[in-house]
This record gives C-alpha cells, sequence and structure tokens, in this order.
C-alpha cells in the first residue's frame, strides 16, 4: 500500500466511511498539495506542504463558497443518495476563512436535494479560537473532532501542530462544544501514545471533554513517518474498556 493520493478536486466520492457509510466529501483545502495546520505523523497524505492556521495569504489556492455551492450542486442534482456529506480533504477544512459561509450554503444545497443526508466534519481541533469557527460547527449535524494525545508533549510529538495552538487552549475549547464525537488515533513505534502513562492522561482529558462518545482506530495505511506501527485490535479493545470504565463515555473500536 502507498500513501493515499490528495483530493484533486473540491467534492470527492462518495467513499464508503467505516464510520459514516456512504460519505460525499468536501475539500476546502487546495487540491494540488496539502494544508494542514497540523502535520500528524501518522497523515495518510504524507507531510504537510504548507503548515499554518492562517490561511489568508493563501486565498487564490482556496475554494471560493460559489465555486463550492457550484459544484456540490451539479452533484447533488445527479440523484445518487449518501448517508453524510462530510468536510475533510487535503488539510483542516474549518480553517477556510469562509467556512461559515460555505456551511450555510452546504446545508440549504443538503435541505433541497438529499435531506436525508447529515451534514459532518471530520476537524482536528485546532481552529475553535478562529472567530468563524465555533458557530459554524454548531450548524453542522455531527463534528468528529481529534484528541489523539493526553499530554502536550505527545501532542507536539504526534500532531506537530503549527506555532499558536497550545495544547491546553485546545481542551479547553473542545471542553466548550456540545455534542461532539472525539476521534482518536493511536500508534507506536518510535513515537507513540500507548503507553500506561499516555492513555491515563488522554482518559483524563476525555472524562474533562466528555463528549457524546469516542471513537479509536490505528493506522489503516502507510503514514508520513515510515516507522510508525500499527496498535493491534487487541490493545485498542483494552483502551477502549479502560476509558468507558473511568469515563462513563461510550468508546467505540474502528
Ligand atoms: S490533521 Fe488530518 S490532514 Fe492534517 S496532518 Fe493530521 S491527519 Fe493529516
Amino acid at each position: 500500500m502507498t500513501l493515499l493520493e490528495l483530493q484533486k478536486t473540491i467534492i470527492y466520492g462518495p467513499v464508503n466511511s467505516r464510520r459514516l457509510g456512504k460519505s460525499l466529501g468536501i475539500n476546502l483545502m487546495p487540491t494540488s498539495y496539502k494544508m494542514c495546520s497540523f502535520n500528524c505523523v501518522y497523515c495518510q497524505y504524507g507531510w504537510t506542504k504548507t503548515h499554518t492556521l492562517e490561511v489568508s495569504g493563501y486565498l487564490p489556492a482556496l475554494p471560493t463558497v460559489d465555486e463550492v455551492k457550484k459544484t456540490l450542486e451539479d452533484w447533488l442534482k445527479k440523484g445518487q443518495k449518501v448517508d453524510y456529506i462530510t468536510f475533510s480533504g487535503n488539510g483542516e477544512p474549518s480553517i477556510h476563512p469562509e467556512f461559515d459561509k460555505i456551511v450555510d450554503e452546504v446545508k440549504k444545497l443538503r435541505d433541497k436535494f438529499q435531506p436525508q443526508a447529515k451534514v459532518a466534519i471530520l476537524s482536528n481541533s485546532s481552529s475553535l479560537a478562529l472567530p468563524w469557527v465555533k458557530k459554524a460547527l454548531e450548524m453542522l449535524d455531527v463534528r468528529i473532532m481529534k484528541l489523539d494525545c493526553g499530554t502536550s508533549e505527545a501532542f507536539e510529538k504526534i500532531n506537530q501542530p503549527a506555532t499558536k495552538i497550545k495544547y491546553q487552549d485546545m481542551i479547553e475549547n473542545l471542553k466548550d462544544i456540545k455534542n461532539i464525537i472525539i476521534q482518536s488515533v493511536f500508534v507506536r513505534g518510535d513515537i507513540s501514545n500507548t503507553s500506561t502513562d499516555e492513555v491515563e492522561e488522554w482518559i483524563e482529558k476525555i472524562r474533562y471533554i466528555s463528549p457524546d462518545k469516542v471513537q479509536i482506530y490505528s493506522l489503516d495505511r502507510p503514514s508520513a513517518f515510515k516507522s510508525l506501527l500499527k496498535v493491534d485490535r487487541y490493545v485498542l479493545s483494552k483502551i477502549a474498556e479502560l476509558a468507558q470504565e473511568l469515563s462513563g463515555i461510550t468508546v467505540e473500536v474502528f
């Protein structure tokens, strides 16, 4: 297997997702390179080329509200049904400065063409302090937010955030948003978040944030950092059991 190819278009799929069923992706980042506020060692798209939370200097590379609207409308008009319309793609979708306007347009199109579909985001949780993000997230039906680490030290190693992103601020911001699903990736090898201490700290943060539920998984594909290893399902199920027992929150293994 190889790294996943970047999404070359604004709308992609639908992909058959283990968690979301038939999911139509919306990519708000550039279509020729990866732009993200994180540079996760396990990223299936490889290393981040433009590593930033602040994208105003890159606007020509990002789709406009009208481009997203027109492309999605053309796709939905064809009538193929999906379970989800999901913001994801070549980086963190919510750092697009018109993300709130785009969410509004996508929801209108969903209501018109596919009212059965839910509108969701796979977010890395780094952007919650940006002025437009919380409001936009509240408009979505499903918010799946990343939290892989229980300490800022592990966070710096595994997610490699852009400057200005602070672990503790991210935890406080996650606690502030209602009805979220936390999604966590566990890895081992030269870089790991599966030591007993790290898992205990992660569970403590889960308890504090109090999401609706938690979904955990490990690598599916090769990662940016080549020597990372997959955590086997037995270990994931032990982490899930412990987290569920200590937090009282449902933890699912994928
Ligand atoms: S947040 Fe997602 S897209 Fe960005 S580096 Fe991490 S895994 Fe890749």
